[in-house]
């Protein structure tokens, strides 16, 4: 079990919280201001005190019993005095979902956006948001998850608990990029090898029909956008443009088939791709297949328009209710 030794001196707090075996000493007047709960902590808990010291300290004190964990506690109080002080990869997670807990529970508002915002900067409700973060999380292979963030199914089990659609909805579809054997085996918990977190047999139904409806869709868009694609009016040399895209649309159905690089589920990723193995200049070196430049641009607008629908429809393919889905 943890301490926390924080700077003021063990009498300065008036006020204890007891949760566990562990009390947390505050300054009443802090309380007074927020009723619903307790605004900062100004002493924690001292572990190693003799036990008739610690009753003695408590008995001139107000008692508050909270039927939360010490840890819980720890971290929720601390947030409030002294803002978000971990941060959101994996290691931190379980502090992050206590503080988000808490803090909607006791109706702490400013303190459940504060940590929605954070974890919404890696799974966002729109999709120029998604695109950044699959930037910044890893660039060098868009779409796969490092190791360092939280898994997708802890944050949509923790969406569900403190009500939070948007993040559930992009977790999901965060979460569809797997194989359906993975979806549905869940994921080993970081603290005990032993527990095996999973998904509601709801949310384990909306990921697996969200996954086959993104899957429909990007079979229906290679045929409609890249099977016999014709070249631009304005096309400066039309064998090349529509050998280009024969090209990309084996290279995407070799994909769509698992032989490429098995990110056959990513929707976004793999309509995204047909731009990216486009080039108007350079040579076939760089393994994008040249076309002009009417050709390309068309196709852009295209991939653009179409990777705007997968993201409207998400709510609708994953069967989760979102206000203001992409605009946000
Ligand atoms: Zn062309």
């Amino acid at each position: 079990m943890r301490c926390f030794n924080l700077c003021l001196p063990f009498d300065a707090g008036d006020l204890a919280i007891v949760t566990g075996k562990y009390y947390f000493l505050l300054q009443s007047h802090t309380v007074e201001r927020k009723p619903e709960l307790l605004e900062a902590l100004s002493n924690a808990s001292v572990p190693g005190l003799d036990v008739d010291v610690i009753k003695f300290r408590l008995q001139v004190r107000s008692v508050i019993h909270l039927d939360e964990s010490p840890d819980d506690t720890a971290d929720f109080l601390l947030a409030l005095h002294y803002g978000i002080i971990c941060g959101y990869d994996a290691s931190d997670f379980c502090r992050i979902s206590a503080i988000l807990r808490l803090a909607t529970k006791y109706s702490e508002h400013w303190l459940r956006d504060h940590v929605i915002a954070g974890l919404s900067h890696t799974w966002p409700a729109t999709l120029a948001q998604w695109d950044e973060r699959e930037r910044r999380v890893n660039p060098t292979n868009p779409g796969v998850v490092p190791f360092n963030l939280p898994h997708p199914i802890q944050v949509a089990k923790l969406a569900r608990e403190v009500d939070v659609p948007r993040l559930l909805l992009s977790a999901l579809y965060d979460l569809s990029r797997n194989t359906p054997s993975r979806i549905a085996s869940g994921m080993q918990s970081n603290l005990d090898p032993s527990v095996h977190h999973t998904l509601s047999q709801e949310d384990l139904f909306r990921t697996l029909r969200g996954r086959e409806i993104a899957s429909r869709f990007l079979s229906t868009f290679i045929v409609k956008e890249l099977e016999g694609r014709r070249p631009s009016h304005a096309c400066t040399r039309p064998q090349n443009c529509r050998m280009a895209f024969e090209c990309v649309m084996f290279d995407l159905l070799r994909d769509v088939n698992g032989l490429l690089c098995n990110r056959n589920s990513d929707v976004l990723f793999a309509i995204a791709e047909c731009a990216g193995m486009l080039a108007t200049e350079g040579t076939r070196a760089d393994g994008r297949f040249l076309v002009c430049c009417w050709c390309h641009a068309e196709l852009c607008d295209v991939v653009q328009r179409a990777r705007a629908e997968v993201w409207a429809s998400l709510p609708t393919w994953f069967n989760v209710e979102v206000d203001e889905w992409g605009t946000i």
